[in-house]
Parts: structure tokens; C-alpha cells; sequence
């Protein structure tokens, strides 16, 4: 009597998990995306501190639910705030922002490990390699950039990648 019993509520729980399992994952599923666009939003709000004339990108870095960086397109600290030379080409020395918001976690006590990075344009192959040696174990973004090199070498290395679109970047 008694294990019958307790079988009868081992699959009735059993049932409930199981039914349950697919709509708890959706949901987590949701809220992930809801939280990827909003800080794709905040990293286009801060790409707005960019001083460059030609393009401006923003970036964050985020772990463990913490903005641990962030980043924006310009040159080194204490050069001049001015991006593109008198023919309008970009100086050499520009940092991307998300070399940026990785060299900043240098000079600070946090790390980058298993971090995500959100990027308002896809990184070049010069950042891809940084993102990669800065443990970043996620990267997403919303620009596609003319070459795929940089995207490429990310999924050589197994970073998760997630493309969200200017378009669908409102709303959530
Ligand atoms: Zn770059």
C-alpha cells in the first residue's frame, strides 16, 4: 500500500517536472533576450560618448549580471579627442570599444572570464583575437560589419554569438 503509494506520487511529480521542464526553459530563454537587447540599448546609448566623426560603437561588458566594463571607439587616454586625420581617415591609433571596455578590466581588480560582451557593431578580427584571449565567452551584437573575419574566428573558438538586429532592438 504504502510504496504504492509513493509511486503513485513519484510519477505524478515526475509528470509535473517533465511538463513543466519545456515552459521554465522558454522562459529563461525570454528573459535572456529581453536582457540581451536591453543592454545592446544601453551599449548604443553609450556609443553616443564617441567622439568619432566617421562611426560611433559602444560596448559592455557584463558577468554575473554586473556592468564590469564599457567601452566606446576613440583614441588612448590623454590623446587628442579628435578620431580622423585631415583627410577624414580614421587615426591609426583608435581603439575599438570593445579593446576598450577589455583593456579598462586590465586596469582594474575584475576579469573578463566567461563574461558577455555587448557590441553595437561586430568586432573586427583585431578585437576577435582580444575577446578570445579575455576568456569572453559570449558576444552579441547588432551591426554586421562589411567583413565576417572577426564573427568567424569568435565561432572558431566556440563563443557563443547572437545577432539581434537594429529593427528588433525595441521594445522588451
Ligand atoms: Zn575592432
Amino acid at each position: 500500500m504504502g510504496f504504492k503509494f509513493f509511486t503513485y506520487i513519484y510519477i505524478n511529480i515526475s509528470v509535473f517536472f517533465i511538463t513543466l521542464r519545456p515552459k521554465i526553459l522558454v522562459m529563461s530563454i525570454d528573459k535572456q533576450l529581453i536582457l540581451d537587447k536591453r543592454y545592446l540599448r544601453m551599449a548604443a546609448i553609450w556609443a553616443e560618448n564617441s567622439y568619432c566623426k566617421r562611426r560611433r560603437v559602444g560596448a559592455l561588458i557584463v558577468k554575473d549580471k554586473m556592468i564590469i566594463s564599457d567601452g566606446y571607439n576613440g583614441t588612448p587616454a590623454g590623446f587628442e579627442n579628435i578620431c580622423e586625420d585631415e583627410n577624414g581617415e580614421t587615426k591609426p591609433y583608435v581603439l575599438h570599444a570593445e579593446a576598450n571596455a577589455i583593456t579598462k578590466i586590465a586596469c582594474s581588480n575584475n576579469n573578463s572570464k566567461n563574461a558577455t560582451l555587448y557590441i553595437t557593431a561586430s568586432p573586427c578580427i583585431e578585437c576577435a583575437k582580444l575577446i578570445i584571449q579575455a576568456g569572453i565567452k559570449r558576444v552579441v551584437y547588432s551591426e554586421k560589419y562589411r567583413l565576417s573575419d572577426g564573427i568567424e574566428l569568435l565561432e572558431r573558438a566556440m563563443i557563443e554569438i547572437l545577432y539581434i538586429g537594429k529593427d528588433e532592438l525595441d521594445g522588451g
